[in-house]
């Protein structure tokens, strides 16, 4: 799985390209298309997951709080940003209402 180094968003391959809404793109090969997007269908029964809006990614739910509208229930994932040294960004996103945000932790 890829996320967009510059704001966080999951980036799905189209021919190749990632690209993102907010200008971002790169260019992947096959083996890396194929490492990163091949899912596994076997996933743990008790892990809740939902689906995000705009693609097929499945996160399992963490309980979280969101600032916005105080849900407790939504996901996160991590990106790494491009020098390997620095901690990966936290971005969370309500499944109640949403929001995303990033934790930088
Ligand atoms: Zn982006
Ligand atoms: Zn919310």
């Amino acid at each position: 799985m890829r996320f967009c180094p510059e704001c966080g968003r999951m980036l799905m391959p189209k021919n190749n390209i990632l690209s993102c809404p907010c200008g971002y793109s790169e260019e992947i090969s096959d083996d890396v298309a194929e490492r990163e997007y091949k899912f596994k269908g076997e996933r743990k029964k008790e892990m809740e997951v939902i689906v995000t809006d705009n693609d097929n990614v499945a996160l399992p739910t963490k309980k979280i709080t969101c600032y916005k509208c105080g849900g407790t229930k939504g996901y996160w994932w991590t990106v790494q940003t491009r020098s390997a040294d620095e901690a990966p960004t936290y971005f969370i996103r309500c499944a109640k209402c949403g929001n995303t945000w990033r934790r930088s932790n």
